[in-house]
């Protein structure tokens, strides 16, 4: 899975999820842009990748906030060039009622899951038009296609994470930009920790194990590689048996 010469973009690449696609893209010869709310963690990953001879570039920004996210593609473009890999990882994710839910969780939600994709995607589809080719990676959740209690919230972001990424690859398939989504089951990252007693979890998987970052990452790096250009629009459920598409 060759990436060589293709500059990419990771968002929320400071840890979890993020930090091994972004290393994984590394290791397959991609320059990536690792973009995070939190600097240091997003330094730590460039470090992680430098060390083992990659090239990467740590930028800070929102990417619910629409001008940060036109700041942030501006400078990922100064420091690599076009950008023609973007994942859609960043996420967050809490645990309310829908009794309780306000209209400021409801829009946080939304804004930080679903907008971003719509703003970062926006932000590089010049390139990717421009090279006659992209790879667009969305990170949904198992949640939306299984439903969870007290995520009303997360899993309607996660949906519309799914419709998006169908609508965009129709719109785009004569172009030579793909567009598909990675729906995680239960992955041991520091967000799975804060909502979860993970060897509980684990009890109840098929595999008998939570995910590993890596799992994604390698599902990632193949929609993100050449060898996927046939294969748009779709969900491809790295879950250990979780749930059967
Ligand atoms: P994580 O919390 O460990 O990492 C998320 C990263 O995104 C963090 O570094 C965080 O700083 C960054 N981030 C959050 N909000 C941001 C914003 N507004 N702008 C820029 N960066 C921001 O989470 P994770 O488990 O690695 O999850 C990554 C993605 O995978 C998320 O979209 C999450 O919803 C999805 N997911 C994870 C699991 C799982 O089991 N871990 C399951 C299903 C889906």
């Amino acid at each position: 899975m060759a990436l060589e010469g293709r500059n990419a973009v990771v968002t929320g690449g400071g840890r979890g999820l993020g930090r091994s696609i972004a290393v994984v893209l590394a290791a397959h010869g991609a320059a990536v842009a690792v973009w995070d709310l939190n600097a240091e963690n997003a330094a730590e990953t460039v470090a992680e990748i430098q060390a083992a001879g990659g090239k990467a570039v740590a930028i800070t920004a929102d990417v619910s906030d629409s001008g940060a996210v036109a700041a942030a593609a501006a400078t990922s473009r100064a420091d690599l060039g076009p950008v023609t890999v973007l994942v859609n990882n960043a996420g967050i994710s809490n645990y309310v009622p829908f009794a309780e839910l306000t209209e400021n969780q409801w829009d946080r939600m939304i804004d930080v899951n679903l907008k971003s994709q719509f703003l970062v995607t926006q932000a590089f589809l010049g390139d990717m038009l421009e090279a006659g080719w992209g790879r667009i990676v969305n990170i949904s959740s198992s949640s939306a296609q299984t439903g969870a209690p007290s995520m009303a919230h997360y899993a309607a972001s996660k949906g519309g994470v799914i419709g998006f990424t169908k609508a965009l690859a129709i719109e785009l398939a004569a172009t030579g930009i793909t567009v598909n989504n990675v729906p995680p089951g239960f992955v041991d990252t520091p967000l799975l920790r804060e909502g979860f007693d993970v060897p509980e979890v684990a009890k109840r998987l098929p595999m008998k194990r939570p995910g590993r970052p890596e799992d994604i990452a390698h599902a990632v790096a193949y929609l993100a590689s050449a060898e996927a250009s046939y294969v748009t629009g779709q969900t491809l459920s790295v879950n250990g048996g979780r749930y059967l598409v």
